[in-house]
């Protein structure tokens, strides 16, 4: 690791201004009605100073608390995700000519982003999403075109929320790869590295300390605070052979009678990447416009094919989810599908959580 120096808040501006001087759009958390949101930022005031952000099973709320730190909570219901595989956007258009058809791509729009406050968990997701979008022989351009040119400003977790568990899954709450510049904040600003030579170079251009040896030491106090403090956990890390052990488990029909089936998990899951394909005709039959959009295996459209519904149950839609995330996800990307955020905890409208499912269905 390059070595740790020391950015206090009252400089912080200095990051913001370096990376829009650098061409990036800056990508900031914000509190807005009670979530915190990620989007563009100019002044570090924009920023959710002083902060704090409960959670709990089907529970997430911001609140003003007594401390000074910009990043003392842990995640909102953003991650990466929508900045990089958008929820709506359009593909391609189809427009009708004289001799036949003309086919148009539609580029995703061009400005690179600089992403401040990227947690563990999320980096950890990013890696999943990369390999899925762009590991195959098609890589997807819209995607990649927005990775590329993207820098990723990690911020190490030091105020985990009770739904948290990513110690559990080995990717958290320390940010170990894969970012530019990682942050850890204290009370006074925060001990900072570079993770690649492009944050090496943003370094360069800030008013940076020394950062001295207690700094250091209070910043790694911090995360392993965070580790101890998780009280939630994945039981196991793979669990593939052990649920589809289970399919025929009574669970899948208790755990039904509460869903909703609404898909909120899996629109905040940062590893989530089901989506729809539809086509917007024109009315005067003059061209078509292609789309994609998220969808979810909750809803009734995605287990419809080939004019047959699959998984007309609740509890089938359910055990599609879990089993892929925890069990054959091990099969797809050598790896679960779960980086532990607790998003999916803090945001299903009936606080199923799935940790207390997963330790349900292994007894
Ligand atoms: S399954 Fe839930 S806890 Fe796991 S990564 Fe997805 S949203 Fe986060
Ligand atoms: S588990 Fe919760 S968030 Fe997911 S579909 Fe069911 S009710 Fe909605």
């Amino acid at each position: 690791m390059p070595p740790s120096r020391f950015l206090p808040h009252s400089a912080l501006q200095s990051l913001i201004d370096v990376l829009a001087a650098s061409g990036y759009a800056v990508i900031a958390p914000q509190a807005r009605e009670g979530r915190i949101v990620y989007e563009e930022t100019f002044q570090t005031a924009e920023l959710p100073w002083g902060i704090t952000l409960a959670q709990a099973a089907g529970n997430s709320r911001t609140t003003k608390g007594t401390h000074k730190q910009a990043f003392a909570w842990a995640n909102g219901p953003q991650a990466l995700k929508p900045l990089l595989f958008a929820p709506r956007e359009p593909l391609w258009r189809i427009t009708r000519q004289t001799d036949g058809y003309a086919v148009e791509a539609i580029e995703p729009p061009g400005r690179p982003l600089a992403v401040i406050g990227v947690r563990a968990c999320d980096l950890a997701a990013l890696r999943i999403q990369d390999r899925h979008f762009l590991g195959g022989p098609c890589p997807d351009p819209h995607y990649g075109g927005r990775r590329e040119g993207m820098l990723l400003v990690a911020v190490n977790c030091t105020h985990p929320a009770a739904t948290c568990f990513c110690a559990s899954t080995g990717d958290g709450p320390e940010a170990t790869a894969d970012f530019d510049i990682a942050l850890t904040e204290l009370e006074d600003g925060f001990v900072i590295q570079a993770g690649s030579p492009e944050g090496e170079e943003i370094l360069a251009a800030l008013p940076l300390q020394e950062a001295q040896a207690g700094k250091i030491e209070a910043a790694a106090a911090g995360i392993r605070r965070a580790a101890e403090s998780q009280t939630r956990a994945i039981p196991g890390q793979n669990l593939r052979d052990a649920l589809m052990a289970r399919l025929d488990h009574g669970r899948w029909q208790e755990v039904a009678e509460r869903c909703l089936a609404c898909g909120n998990c899996t629109m905040v899951c940062p590893t989530c990447f089901c989506h729809a394909e539809t086509e917007q005709p024109e009315l005067d039959g003059s061209g078509s416009l292609h789309s994609r959009e998220w969808d979810s295996c909750f809803g009734e459209r995605h287990g419809h094919i080939h004019g047959k519904q699959l998984r007309p149950e609740i509890s089938q839609r359910y055990r599609q989810w879990l089993t892929h995330k925890l069990a054959s996800w091990h099969d797809q990307f050598g790896r679960s599908g779960c980086v532990g955020c607790g998003r999916c905890i803090a945001w299903c409208p009936v606080g199923i959580d799935i940790t207390e499912e997963a330790a349900a269905l292994l007894k």
